[in-house]
């Protein structure tokens, strides 16, 4: 079975599940977090199925670095750079990941503690 079968990320790149989207490009998207954790939560993913940092190997560096870099793009549009804004990347089960197609979650509009939970 192709990784666009099983995993929701992959489906909602390829559109066959519908969700908010904010960026779309030729290796990323981006689009809002469906129960959002602040006042902006949005997900950026590789449009390229990995499930994790896990999986991570040099030959996806060129991937991961674009992906970071839509992540600053995306808070400068969002105006989210002035009061300053929280990447997080939840990597296996006990750091909360709950779906394996490697995101960042890019959360603002708030103010955050430390450590976090
Ligand atoms: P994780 O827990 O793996 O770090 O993050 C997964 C995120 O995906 C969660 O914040 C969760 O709210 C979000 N999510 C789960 N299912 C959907 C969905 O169907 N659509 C959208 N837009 N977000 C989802
Ligand atoms: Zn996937």
């Amino acid at each position: 079975m192709a990784a666009n079968d099983r995993c929701l990320f992959c489906r909602i790149v390829s559109g066959d599940i519908p969700a908010k989207k904010v960026h779309e490009d030729d290796d990323v998207v981006a689009f809002q977090d469906i129960n959002p954790q602040a006042p902006t939560h949005v997900l950026i993913i590789p449009r390229r199925h990995i499930p994790s940092l896990n999986d991570l190997t040099e030959a996806d560096a060129a991937t991961v670095g674009l992906t970071l870099v839509r992540v600053s793009e995306i808070a400068r549009n969002l105006h989210l750079e002035s009061d300053g804004y929280r990447v997080v990347v939840n990597n296996g089960e006990a750091a909360g990941q709950t779906v394996f197609h490697i995101h960042f979650h890019l959360i603002g509009g708030r103010n955050f503690g430390w450590p976090p939970g």
